[in-house]
């Protein structure tokens, strides 16, 4: 596998989710929480962030495509994820999330069409109430009005892999995220 650059280590990232967990932990203190993570590229993020929480938890998971043909892989490392425009559920939570306390986990908050979407759909459910934890965001792509209530780390407009985010369903293991060079 070729050598890439780290942009974040896991001893950041470890610190760092540790740090949202006691900021989770602090925010709804006595309460429970669902957290729901965003398929496949949150998986990693939310199981380590989920440890560092110590409330009483479950999990969920919904699954989200982008609408018609998901961009090659050689588009989306260009253009980013926003090329063919909207998103479609592929898979919806297992559970109603009426009167709970939702934490939608994300890995990577980048035009903002994929939160604004799934936003909309959990509010529909009439949560208690609805927070976004997302691991990365990269501001200067942002097209939709959304922010996260826990961020990991704000980040240049690179095209990341690692800690869960994938190329082509590949490096989702890296422990560091790590820049996919465009050209
Ligand atoms: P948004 O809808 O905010 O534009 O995009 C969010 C989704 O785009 C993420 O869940 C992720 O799948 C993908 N994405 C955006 N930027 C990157 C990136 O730098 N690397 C990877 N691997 N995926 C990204």
């Amino acid at each position: 596998m070729t050598e890439l650059k780290i942009l974040i280590s896991r001893a950041q990232i470890a610190a760092r989710v540790a740090a949202m967990g006691a900021e989770i932990t602090h925010d709804f203190s006595g309460e429970s929480v669902i957290f729901v993570g965003v398929l496949k590229g949150a998986a990693i993020f939310l199981s380590d962030l989920a440890r560092q929480v110590q409330l009483d938890a479950t999990f969920d998971f919904i699954g989200v495509s982008s609408y018609g043909n998901r961009p090659s892989p050689t588009q989306e490392l260009q253009h980013g994820w926003d090329s063919t425009g909207e998103v479609r559920l592929t898979k919806d939570v297992d559970q109603s999330m009426r009167d709970k306390n939702v934490i939608l986990v994300e890995d990577i908050l980048d035009t903002g069409l994929t939160l604004t979407y799934l936003k909309r759909i959990l509010l529909a459910h009439q949560p208690k109430s609805f927070r976004i934890a997302a691991l990365l965001d990269k501001p200067a792509r942002r097209k939709q009005p959304i922010e996260a209530d826990y961020l990991g780390f704000s980040i240049p407009d690179e095209f990341v892999v690692g800690y869960g985010l994938d190329y082509a369903e590949r490096y989702r293991n890296l422990p560091d995220i790590c820049v996919l060079p465009r050209s």
